[in-house]
């Protein structure tokens, strides 16, 4: 008889491997961090310290949130609206200089809790104080890739940018063995960082062997003023600095042209797409089809939450399918498997993740969700991918493990204390509107 930590019985699986195996009235086991046997075999033939009774739910990987400013769940409906330099300049920045780490800490707790609330068991977080993110992270014990936002001009948390790279590496030595956060370089991008700043950023990835990642043709403006300053396209530009490569994490990708696809592609480079965020600060669309069609790993984010204005990542899937549908007027384009591709195990391969978790397989660490199906909204059950992208909401997810361990049971968070976070949260909110008058 084999043992296990923990057993999920009574279950739809979908592993998302790559044959997308689905498995009707099966069972999980998990031992340690790992996932040890998945079947739908005699479950009695296991026994195991914890039994979860998925009552005939659906079992998934844990979604994966591949860009977002955790923090920046303090600034949530803050300003809408709004023209980008508009919001940026008069509300936005402004309020970051005000920052300091117990912000950061408490916003990103704060996002922690409505992300493990959501389904996602993986995030990967670009801001400023990131040792607190990478904190909050552990106490939560949520999987991440974060690392501190690098730029030309002084920084709250570091101040002058040759602190920033000092900061970074300390990060990566600090936390190179924790079993779930990871460390990555983070220069903001192109038009907040000098040709210098963005070489020695990549030196210190490949150093460490670390993604690099940066926003990358988010806007038209940022296109306008690359082709000014360069006389070439941010993809191009990245390409004569030597930063393209299957270490690059490129966020937004919205303004490709067609050449900049091929170079992306033949770079092994990743992308992240921000469909709600592009939408809300209409930056355009990016051309996932066309990046997928090429062979780009693509993952999804919620971007932060200043400009989406949450961190669900099933309402994320949604618009993700309906938003390439209506723009390429073709209703069979990004399929509810494609997208669920991308918000699981596609997005983990986009972090580098891909041997560890995004799928449900022997030997990978357990991140897993568990959904309630018995809601109006998801009844009848004829396809549960179509389900997932086009009908579940993040308050669907009834369980959450990660890394082996439960941090979400019965909708209730195990790691982090809901009341105290909420209550920190609107103090903060106070002072942030005063930081407005
Ligand atoms: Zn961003």
């Amino acid at each position: 008889m084999q043992h296990a930590d923990i057993i999920i019985n009574n279950a739809t699986i979908l592993t998302m491997d790559s044959s997308n195996t689905v498995l009707e009235n099966a069972f999980l086991l998990i031992s340690g961090d790992e996932i040890t046997h998945i079947g739908n075999q005699d479950p009695t033939a296991f026994t195991a310290e914890k039994m979860i009774d998925a009552e005939g739910g659906l079992i998934l990987p844990g979604l994966v949130n591949a860009h977002t400013h955790a923090a920046m769940s303090l600034f949530r409906g803050l300003a809408d609206d709004l023209p980008l330099m508009d919001w940026l300049n008069n509300y936005i920045f402004p309020v970051e200089n005000r920052m300091d780490a117990d912000f950061v800490y408490t916003g990103t707790l704060l996002a922690l809790a409505e992300m493990i609330m959501s389904g996602t068991t993986t995030f990967c977080d670009m801001y400023l104080f990131e040792d607190e993110v990478a904190k909050a992270a552990q106490k939560a014990g949520v999987r991440c890739l974060v690392g501190e936002v690098l730029y030309d001009f002084p920084s709250p948390n570091y101040g002058p940018v040759v602190k920033g790279l000092e900061y970074t590496e300390s990060l990566i030595q600090k936390w190179r063995n924790d079993p779930v956060v990871s460390i990555a370089v983070e220069p903001h991008s192109l038009y907040t960082c000098s040709p210098e700043l963005l070489i020695a950023s990549n030196e210190l990835a490949l150093k460490y062997r670390v993604p690099l990642i940066i926003h990358v043709a988010e806007t038209l403006s940022e296109i306008d003023e690359i082709k000014g300053k360069y006389e070439k396209t941010p993809v191009e530009h990245l390409e004569t600095l030597g930063l393209l490569g299957p270490h690059l994490i490129a966020d937004h990708c919205v303004h490709l042209e067609t050449p900049d696809i091929q170079r992306l592609a033949n770079h092994g480079v990743k992308v992240v797409h921000n469909p709600e965020s592009n939408m809300k600060l209409a930056s355009g669309v990016a051309p996932v089809p066309e990046l997928l069609s090429q062979g780009v790993i693509v993952g999804l984010g919620t971007d932060g939450c200043a400009s989406n204005n949450n961190l669900d990542l099933f309402s994320e899937m949604d618009t993700t399918a309906k938003l390439h549908k209506v723009h390429t007027m073709d209703p069979t384009v990004m399929d509810a498997r494609t997208v669920l591709k991308m918000a699981t195990i596609e997005g983990a391969k986009a972090l580098g993740f891909g041997d560890i978790t995004g799928s449900l397989e022997k030997g990978k660490k357990a991140d897993i969700i568990v959904i309630d199906t018995h809601k109006p909204h998801l009844t009848p059950l004829y396809n549960a991918t179509s389900h997932l992208v086009y009908a579940a909401k993040g308050s669907d997810v009834r369980h959450s493990i990660i890394n082996g361990k439960v941090v979400m049971e019965n909708r209730k968070l195990l790691t982090l204390d809901l009341e105290e976070i909420i209550a920190r949260s609107r103090e903060i909110s106070v002072q942030v509107r005063s930081w407005l008058t």
